[in-house]
């Protein structure tokens, strides 16, 4: 059987493994050896799920839309991770690291943040276990996403505006790896996303994957089968989707579906479609799908999301789409935000902007009537409101 799991080097294929600096080699080389062992430990197990149940509220459910599959003439399922506490699926990761990081006796919590979603569920998380916090963040998302910013500092969290670059969550990354660079012993960096040096993509993705074991659950209970037709998510750096599909990547009766972000449209030059554009190089510490100019130069990506907004996508990914076992597409700003005012105006639901990505994707498909389809939600779309608010007329004229 074809497999599309890690490989013991940190490989997915052709992408993956660790391009880091000297002075991080002992950091990641101690979290490699300790990382499974640590989160499948007994007591770390127990005092994970239970955070998960009783502080972030899961099981998200998995709503049925009844609008989605009418119009589009099979079954849509939601799974509601804009329900879990902190409004993203980012908090089930967080809590996770921040356990570990506590296990490995580390005192002082760095993170990243685009959206704002990672710094928030990692500055909730240290404000509940006693930890120092510091979040990096480019200006333009400080500046986009003013409502995170507030939470993170009134949690207790440092947040420091990063200026270089597109000051993006790029440009948030090199700071904070060499912040991390600078304090390599007492210091934890909790990467947001299935990104980073190996073991993180692997490690992340194994955290986050409690979203496919409950979609497992739910379904057998609604449906009579625990797996679907169609798995629909969008990616970032690729972490909801990894969840979503964390338990189905063998399993090709499962058809997964990736949203990237399109922008402006993927030739015009403004766009973050690192899976339709990138070519292979190294970013943040992996080997991935990078968007580059011809001197390896990273090219700047652009999308209305900030969550989506950035030139690189996981190895997992990045592998799916090469060996063809998912199909991926690009969202354009529009078609996402066309999306997002057809949840909320149908379903009640005002969905994350990044989730409007994988909403749009239902517009680009085709389904049988008895198919099955589960799309991950993977966040709300409070802190998106000034966005939507300035686009409202565009797409609620009759
Ligand atoms: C951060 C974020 C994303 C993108 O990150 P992934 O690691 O690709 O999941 C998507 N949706 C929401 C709501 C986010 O906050």
């Amino acid at each position: 059987m074809k497999s599309f799991q890690i490989n013991e080097n940190g490989y997915y294929g052709n992408f993956g493994g660790t391009y880091i600096p000297e002075i991080l080699h002992q950091n990641v080389e101690e979290l490699r050896k300790s990382y499974k062992t640590i989160i499948n430990d007994e007591s770390f197990k127990k005092e994970f799920s239970r955070l998960l149940r009783d502080y972030v509220g899961r099981p998200s459910p998995l709503y049925l839309s009844e609008k989605l599959s009418k119009k589009h003439g099979c079954k849509i399922y939601l799974k509601r991770e804009d329900l879990n506490h902190t409004g993203a699926h980012k908090i089930n990761n967080a809590i996770g690291q921040v356990l570990l990081a506590r296990r490995m006796g580390k005192k002082r919590i760095l993170a990243e943040t685009g959206a704002g979603q990672h710094g928030v569920a990692t500055a909730t998380v240290c404000a509940l276990m006693g930890m120092e916090c510091v979040v990096y963040m480019g200006k333009t998302d400080v500046e986009r996403q003013k409502a995170n910013v507030k939470k993170i500092k009134m949690l207790g969290a440092e947040v420091i505006s990063v200026t270089s670059g597109n000051m993006t969550l790029k440009d948030a990354t090199n700071e904070a790896l060499r912040e991390w660079c600078n304090n390599p012993t007492d210091t934890y960096y909790v990467i947001g996303s299935t990104v980073g040096p190996h073991p993180y993509p692997d490690m992340v993705a194994r955290l986050q994957s409690v979203i496919s074991e409950e979609i497992k659950r739910q379904l057998t209970e609604q449906e009579g089968r625990d797996y679907p037709d169609y798995l629909i998510a969008c990616i970032g750096g690729g972490s909801n989707a990894a969840g979503s599909i964390y338990h189905y990547l063998d399993d090709e009766r499962v058809k997964i579906v990736l949203a990237e972000a399109g922008g402006y449209g993927i030739e015009t030059g403004k766009t973050a479609a690192t899976i339709h554009l990138g070519k292979t190089g190294i970013i943040h510490g992996f080997k991935t799908l990078v968007m580059q100019d011809d001197n390896g130069q990273i090219i700047e990506p652009y999308s209305i999301s900030a969550g989506l907004d950035y030139p690189g996508i996981g190895p997992m990914h990045a592998n799916l789409a090469e060996k063809k076992r998912a199909t991926v597409f690009a969202i354009n700003d529009n078609e996402a935000l066309k999306a997002a005012f057809e949840l909320t105006r149908t379903e009640g639901i005002i969905p994350a902007l990044e989730s409007a990505h994988a909403l749009g994707a239902l517009n680009k498909m085709d389904f049988k009537p008895d198919d099955i389809v589960v799309l991950t939600v993977s966040g709300r779309g409070d802190k998106d409101l000034e966005t939507y608010m300035k686009y409202s007329q565009d797409y609620t004229a009759e």
